[in-house]
Formats: C-alpha cells, structure tokens, sequence
C-alpha cells in the first residue's frame, strides 16, 4: 500500500489533505516562506500521531508539526524538498481537565491559546500567557518556542507555566509526562528538554499548565520618553518600586507609532500630536495587585509625578477605564501588523540582559544608520525579560528589494552587537 493509502488508513480521507487544500499550510503568517509537502495531516488523538511518526520513520519522510502557523521565522513550514508531511494539531484541541483547587489545567497541544485564556477565566483563574497572537496559535507552538509574550516579566515564559507535557516521541512512542505537581524532584526533567525544541524532539500532544488567582485591581498606563537611556532607567524605577505587581513593561519606539498610525489612521493615540512628535519612545505598562485599588493607584501617581518632575519622563497617562486600557493594548499589539503591511522587513527576535539593552540599541542603531541611512528601525519588546523585536523596514518611498538585497549585512550586524551584549561570559571564557 501507498503512503498516503496508509495516511487515510490511520486518519480517514477527510483528515488527510493533499494538492492544492494544503495552500494554507504552506505558508508562513508573514508570507515570506512558502514550502512543499506530500500531505498535510489532522490527527485528533496522541494515538494516531504515534502511528503517523512511525509510518513516516518507516517511509524515510520527515515531520513538520505545525499549530497555529502564527511563528514568525518560517519553523511551522516544510522545506521546498517535497519529502515531509505536515502534522496540523488543529483537531487535537480538547480541555482534558481543569483543577482550580491545584490550579491547574491540561489541554491538548492544539488549543488555541486564547480558548486557554477563557476557560481559566470562567472558572476565576488566570492563564497569564499572552502574545499578540493568542486569537491562532497553539498551546503546542507556545510549548515548542518557549513562548514568552507581555506577562513573562511577572509569570515567566512558557517552561514557567508548564507543570508536565505529553510527547510523541521521534520514535513514535508517547511520552507520557502529564503530570500536575509544583514540586516534582521524581527524576530527570525531560520537561525542559522538549519545552523550546521547535518539533525537532518530538510533537507535544498535551500539557498540564499553571493556573493562577487572578488580580482584581489593574491599572495600565502609557508613557512618553526622550530616550531609550531615560526608558530603561525608567524600567529599574518601577521595577523596584513595584517588583511582582509589573504585569507588563512594553516598549516601543517613535517608528512603531508611526507606522501604526499610517495604517490604522482611525486608531485612537493616547497623546496629542505634539507629544507624539516630540517623543522617541514610548512605554506601556501594566500593574494589578489583590490589596485595595487606591493603595496601588497612588503609589503608581506618585512615581510617574516624580518621574516628570526629575524630567526622567515626558508624559504619561494612566487608563481611566476598561476601554482605554484595551486601546493601549490595541495600539501594542498592532504593531507587527502594521508592520507587515507596509512591506517585507528584516526581523530579529534577540535577548540581551536587561543592563545592556540601552547600549545595545544605541550602538547597533548607530552602525545600521552610518550604513544605511534610508532604513527605519522597528524596535518594540518585552523589557522585563529582555526579549526585543529589533526589526529593519524599508522608509515607504523606499523599494523592498533595496531593503532586502541588504538583508545578510543587516543579520551580521545585528548578530555581532547581540553576541557582544548577551553572551559576554561565554566570550571572555574562549
Ligand atoms: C502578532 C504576533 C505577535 C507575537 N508575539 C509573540 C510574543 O510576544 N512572544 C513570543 O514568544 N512569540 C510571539 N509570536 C510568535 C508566535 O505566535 C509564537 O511563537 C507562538 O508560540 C507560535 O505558536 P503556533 O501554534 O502558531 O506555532 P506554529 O507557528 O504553528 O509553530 C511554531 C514552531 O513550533 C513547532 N510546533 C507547533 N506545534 C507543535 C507541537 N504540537 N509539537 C511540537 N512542535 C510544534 C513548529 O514546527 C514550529 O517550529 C507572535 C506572533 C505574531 C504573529
């Protein structure tokens, strides 16, 4: 019998894709990688993968797992070989089980991650992971890439949350790991090993994640900066006035705005456009606590009162409502959209220890505009945990290839300056 013969065997017709209805997994969410497949598959148990893995180490044909397709580096689409199959987890999207007492819940792999989010809150629980891509992708690809996102400064990224995983191993055999203790000393931690391995181990079919009280009292604020230097400033100043209670420390820089507003021209700003104009960055940030809504709210007023007045910040704004606070998080979480629709952009999804992250920006955006001055950097993240977006777009009058022909010299660039400011032990040790 055929491949795809024992394909439909395993999985039926109606779960086995092939010619043209496989287009949409294909292709990467920012449309710069399109790969080939012999077939894009839909299990919907641990069972059938299992048995997928094994017909494919049988037949010589390698495995893409692909979740919500949201990655933005090409890992969730096959090469152009036309010799693997993708295993979609979109059918394997059950809630196994919720304990609020243990606070936990186990889900399969292909759960959209926002579902996650409401089923924790219907049972007054926190879920914290949160990405700008929540709506798609998948407790699987948050598992694969480690996922971090706006909350890792208070609750960790991916492998924070994680209390056990169900695997099906490279050899086809389940992994059983869903197990749901905070403290588990019970042998080696094999956890961590699959958790951030981006389908190269194995493909997560279920994992049993940490659940938490959720805080009644949040506040979220933007704030208006001259410099990235004032910014991380800033960030310590908060940080060690409010520690835990930091939800989010998101910055962005002027570019962001722009290019949000150029292509959501109806988006509410937080500032008029004279502030707007005048600052170089801008911070969204987010606290919440359990204790009573003044005590946060006036410490909060205080820092940023002393902050404008010591000229440490410009301006700031704190949400007076539900819907303010949602249109700050609007503005954030367009950026990369926006980005993607003015045009193809070169991207880099870098840490660097939070002490560096001034000095960083400043010297690579230095070298970057002494060697290409037409350029327009995209510089957005997560400060509390150090992971930036630091993105290379084209000016609008400019043309793409010019932009892209420059790609391998702007990775080099980015690359040497991140070696130098995040591995320095590593380095000095050679
Ligand atoms: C607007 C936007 C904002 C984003 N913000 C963030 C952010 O703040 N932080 C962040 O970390 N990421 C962010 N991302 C990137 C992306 O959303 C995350 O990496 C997400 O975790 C990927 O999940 P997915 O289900 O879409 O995975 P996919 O894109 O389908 O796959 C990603 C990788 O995981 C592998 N994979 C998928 N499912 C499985 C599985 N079940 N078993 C084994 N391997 C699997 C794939 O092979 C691939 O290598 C953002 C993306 C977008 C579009």
């Amino acid at each position: 019998m055929d491949f795809i013969s024992n394909l439909n065997n395993i999985l039926g017709y109606d779960h086995v894709l092939t010619g043209n209805n496989m287009q949409p997994f294909l292709q990467d969410w920012r449309k710069r990688y399109q790969g080939n497949a012999i077939a894009v598959v839909l299990p919907n148990t641990s069972t059938k993968i299992a048995k997928i893995v094994e017909l494919c180490i049988q037949n010589n044909i390698s495995i893409v797992p692909q979740g919500g397709n949201t990655s933005l580096c090409g890992g969730s689409i096959p090469d152009t070989s036309g010799n693997s199959i993708i295993v979609s987890t979109m059918y394997l999207n059950k809630i196994r089980n919720i304990d609020t007492k243990n606070n936990s819940i186990t889900v399969e792999a292909g759960c959209i991650l926002r579902s996650v989010q409401d089923i924790a809150n219907a049972s007054d629980r926190l879920f914290p992971l949160s990405l700008g891509s929540e709506g798609s992708c998948t407790i699987g690809g948050n598992l694969a890439t480690n996922a971090g996102g706006t909350q890792v400064i208070r609750y960790g990224n991916m492998r924070n949350l994680t209390l056990g995983i169900e695997v099906v191993t490279a050899q086809g055999k389940i992994l059983d790991g869903l197990r749901n203790l905070h403290k588990d000393n019970s042998g080696y931690d094999l956890r961590n090993l699959y958790i951030g391995s981006e389908g190269t181990l194995g493909i997560f079919t279920a994992a049993t994640l940490k659940l938490y009280s959720r805080t009644p009292f949040t506040y979220t604020a933007m704030i208006a900066l001259n410099s990235i230097e004032d910014s991380i400033e800033f960030f310590f100043r908060v940080r060690s006035k409010f520690s835990y209670m930091i939800n989010a420390f998101e910055l962005m820089n002027s570019n962001c705005i722009q290019f949000v507003r150029l292509v959501f021209p109806q988006m509410p700003l937080p500032f008029d456009k004279q502030i707007i104009q005048k600052s170089q960055w801008f911070i969204l940030i987010e606290l919440s606590n359990h204790e009573k809504e003044d005590y946060l709210k006036n410490l909060f007023e205080k820092l940023l009162e002393d902050s404008i007045e010591k000229n440490l910040i410009i301006t700031a704004i704190i949400s007076s409502n539900k819907s303010q606070s949602k249109s700050f998080w609007n503005l954030r979480d367009s950026i990369p959209l926006a980005e993607s629709e003015l045009g193809k952009s070169i991207k880099h999804d870098i840490a660097i220890p939070i002490s560096g992250i001034a000095n960083f920006i400043s010297k690579t955006n230095s070298i970057i505009q002494n060697n290409f001055p037409y350029v327009k950097h995209i510089i957005f993240g997560h400060v509390g945990d150090g992971n930036l977006h630091y993105n290379v777009a084209k000016a609008p009058e400019q043309k793409e290839e010019e932009l892209l022909n420059q790609q391998k010299k702007i990775y080099r660039i980015v690359h040497d300056n991140v070696n130098d400011f995040g591995v320095p032990f590593v380095r000095n040790m050679a």
